[in-house]
């Protein structure tokens, strides 16, 4: 059953947080490189943190008995992961990528991950919190933590990549109003989702997780080692994940 008191409260936290980070890159007009930068290193991490050590494992568990089981997890979460690889791909070709120059080298503000990939990957991290729920109260707290968490360097990057590349404040405020709404609307969807059918949990959760690995590993991970090859934003990227992991194991099972 999906308790839909508390999914209101998450939508409202997960839609608020934008909101309040918007008044910080916004009145500054843009936050440093190397904080976005740090952020974001802690945002691969908490992704990678949470696939690896609740996402997936609550998938195998739930699938255990069915001899089946364990391909269908796989196929999720490749689904997820080279469904997301296809909607950037979409996306760049048709957006034309808001590559620009300098010095002759070219500039892409957080290429792939840039504007709309972001709104995307923000359905996601919505979608995934009542699934997480309706599968444990632990799990889905540590998901819906981490995913809370994680939603200030999303916010705060995609504030300022699209300050960096957008001239107009209000395309800048419509698309920081789409990242705050795409999550709330991603835990509307995603409680339909649930309550529609539980047999599906396994590879919806599953899904999930091939996204968040998709982002860590091909947006997120490999922009920082080319961009901010500091030994620092790599400690960020290892820190988001001993976050997770420190989460989930102090939490009850
Ligand atoms: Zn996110």
């Amino acid at each position: 059953m999906v308790d839909i008191g508390l999914m209101l409260l998450w939508a409202a936290i997960t839609g608020g947080t934008p909101l309040v980070i918007l008044v910080i890159p916004l009145a500054r007009s843009r936050i440093s490189d190397r904080v976005t930068h740090l952020m974001l290193g802690l945002s691969a991490g908490i992704l990678l943190g949470i696939s690896l050590f609740d996402i997936l494992p609550e998938s195998l568990d739930l699938v255990r008995g069915n001899p089946q089981g364990s391909r269908l997890v796989a196929i999720g979460t490749a689904a997820g992961f080279l469904g997301l690889l296809l909607v950037e791909r979409t996306l760049l070709t048709r957006g034309g990528s808001q590559a620009h120059f300098e010095e002759g080298r070219e500039i892409r503000p957080f290429g792939t991950l840039a504007m709309s990939a972001l709104a995307v990957h923000g359905f996601v991290d919505g979608f995934v919190i009542p699934l997480g729920f309706e599968a444990g109260a632990a799990v889905g707290l540590v998901i819906t933590l981490a995913i809370a968490l994680h939603q200030i360097p999303d916010s705060f990057a995609g504030a300022s990549v699209s300050i960096a590349s957008l001239r107009s404040r209000r395309i800048v405020l419509g698309f920081v109003l789409a990242t705050a709404i795409d999550t709330p609307i991603g835990i509307g969807v995603g409680s339909l989702f649930v309550t529609a059918s539980a047999a599906w949990l396994p590879i919806g959760l599953a899904f999930c997780a091939g996204t968040f690995l998709f982002v860590s590993a091909a947006d997120l991970i490999p922009e920082l080692q080319h961009r901010a090859r500091s030994l620092l934003v790599t400690a960020s990227i290892f820190g988001g994940f001993v976050i997770v992991a420190a989460l989930t194991l102090l939490l009850p099972a």
